[in-house]
């Protein structure tokens, strides 16, 4: 298949330091194999997305020199292949609805003797899986379990990033049966990225290291959908004033693009690439040249010590 990359934000806010390094990597990946680089809007969670920021993004991008080579997919527009792919799911007995709240599953995990870990969401119990007990159906929920067992998929699941190396988690303990479609209607960001990443036929996938704990989940829906698994490289994270991943919250500033090379730069320094001096077309040429070893030496792997991975998805 032809190397197809993507760059997915989602329009809460307007690319920041943290955020072009995703974007600068993927596109440089992209470069450095001759292959596409798309974009994908990722405005799914429409309470947290901000009207006319995917518009910002795009310009943002173009200013830095970082154009598509195809057309702007919007998750908003894609309802009915999100639900197509939850009725394969029902149709073959592997998604089941779940009138669990919040506090619910919080009570159920306390009652099991199971401290929730920061940042880590609960281990769904599995209290509606085998019915709802006379509860209203609230979120969709993918049974784990059923899919590795009728794929005959191995645990812990274990996958390569091209830069992090060997990696595995057993979905099953360490994540448990998933939601698909949220109790709010919406759909989850696994359900919806997987099935766009298939959908748009990328090939690589190059994002920030904090969804590297997502990977594994998509994996299973990939093989739950038959889609082929992509290559995966988790990018290091700009951390923010707590120490945390950097984000709207904890002090990202809108990238200032008079000098979109200054942003670059930063960014670049980041993936290990030297700074470049030079006009923005042959900066991003010098540094696709570079690249590749730039992100997959053993030496680069210093850059993620400090990144801890969180998830807020689960
Ligand atoms: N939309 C996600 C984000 O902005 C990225 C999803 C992905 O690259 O898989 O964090």
């Amino acid at each position: 298949m032809p190397y197809t990359g993507r760059f997915a934000p989602s329009p809460t806010g307007p690319l920041h330091a943290g955020s072009l390094v995703a974007a600068l990597a993927s596109w440089l990946d992209a470069r450095a194999h001759g292959g596409k680089w798309l974009v994908r809007i990722e405005d799914v969670d429409t309470p947290r997305c901000v009207p006319g920021v995917d518009q910002l993004i795009l310009q943002q991008l173009a200013r830095c020199g970082l154009v598509p080579d195809g057309q702007v997919l919007w998750q908003s527009t894609r309802h009915d292949a999100y639900q197509a792919a939850l009725n394969h799911f029902m149709a073959q007995g592997w998604a089941y609805p779940c009138g669990c709240s919040r506090k619910d599953i919080e009570d159920a995990q306390a009652a099991l003797g199971h401290a929730r870990a920061r940042h880590s969401a609960a281990v769904y119990p599995g209290t509606c899986r085998l019915g709802l007990n006379g509860k209203a159906p609230r979120a969709w929920r993918l049974n784990v379990q059923r899919v590795i067992d009728d794929l005959q998929l191995a645990l812990p699941l274990a996958w390569h990033d091209r830069a992090l190396g060997p990696q595995q988690q057993d979905v099953v303990q360490e994540v448990g049966d998933f939601v698909l479609r949220r109790a709010d209607g919406l759909w989850a960001y696994q359900l919806a990225v997987v099935v766009d990443d298939g959908a748009q036929g990328i090939t690589h996938i190059v994002r920030g290291a904090d969804l590297t704990d997502n990977t594994a989940r998509q994996i299973v829906l990939q093989h739950a959908l038959g889609l082929p698994t992509p290559s995966y490289l988790h990018t290091p994270l700009v951390l923010g004033e707590n120490g945390e991943k950097l984000s709207k919250q904890n002090g990202a500033q809108a990238l200032q693009l008079h000098d979109p090379l200054v942003a670059l730069n930063a960014a670049a320094h980041v993936l290990s690439l030297p700074h470049s001096g030079a006009r923005l077309e042959e900066a991003l040429a010098q540094w696709v040249n570079l690249y590749e070893s730039s992100m997959t030496t053993p030496a680069s792997l210093a850059r993620y010590e400090s990144t801890g991975t969180t998830d807020a998805n689960r």
